[in-house]
């Protein structure tokens, strides 16, 4: 299975379709956010400082992302393909990283944008919650993504909490810096001939419906 990088703002479905597609192609799910997530588990000063910068909508430096990413990607189970899922998120990120697969001998793969409405946007991070042991994830906006008890986790049946980045004030602060930052990677990509632009705005079967087709025809 070829690489599959998903470029998106903020709750436009990164992480769902990631685990869609990590587990139809049995490949792994790398998701930076939640690789610095890890790493402010162990509090370390390098975590207590990706701490502070999740928390107040700014990205970590590129030399710590750099390090986790290369780390990562260097393990036995991103031989046969996995999903990246919040990097690159700059047009220098993006240009690292073609060193990093330069150097492990790895392609580009797919590209896919997924496209949402700010407003929707919103929305959706107002209203998501995630299990505080397993990570899955639920969103009040939408009556399928609701858990089957309010406030607990239908997998492991421990308390759903919000994550302390989804706030407005937080929200407003990740979206401007995706439109300056990340939205100039559309025009990257596109000029390579890797990017597909996806409408993600319906539900998640959508989006993952309209991804397979493009696998398919490619
Ligand atoms: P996510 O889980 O993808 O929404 O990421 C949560 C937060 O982690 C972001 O708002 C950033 O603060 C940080 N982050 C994730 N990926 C990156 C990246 N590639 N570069 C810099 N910061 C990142």
């Amino acid at each position: 299975m070829k690489n599959m990088i998903f470029i998106a703002p903020p709750a436009a479905g990164k992480g769902t379709q990631s685990k869609i597609f990590s587990e139809k192609y049995n490949i792994p799910h790398i998701s930076t956010g939640d690789l610095l997530r890890q790493e402010i588990t162990c509090n370390t000063p390098t975590g207590k400082l990706i701490k502070s910068k999740i928390e107040n909508g700014e990205f970590v430096d590129d030399d710590i992302m750099y390090e986790l990413l290369y780390n990562r990607l260097k393990e036995n189970d991103c031989s046969n393909g996995y999903i990246l899922d919040g990097f690159p998120r700059n047009v220098e990120q993006a240009i690292s990283y073609e060193k990093i697969l330069e150097s492990l001998n790895k392609e580009l793969g797919y590209v896919f944008l997924l496209d949402i409405p700010r407003e929707i946007a919103k929305e959706r991070i107002l209203g998501r919650l995630s299990c505080s042991k397993c990570g899955k994830v639920y969103n009040e906006t939408a009556e399928y993504l609701l858990p089957n008890v309010s406030g607990i986790c239908d997998i492991c049946n421990s308390p759903l909490t919000r994550r302390k980045d989804d706030t407005l004030e937080v929200f407003e602060d990740r979206y401007n810096l995706y439109l300056l930052e990340t939205k100039p990677l559309i025009e990257y990509y596109n000029k390579k001939g890797n990017l597909y632009v996806i409408d993600s705005s319906i539900n998640a079967m959508y989006t993952k419906e309209q991804i397979e087709k493009i696998i398919k025809g490619s």
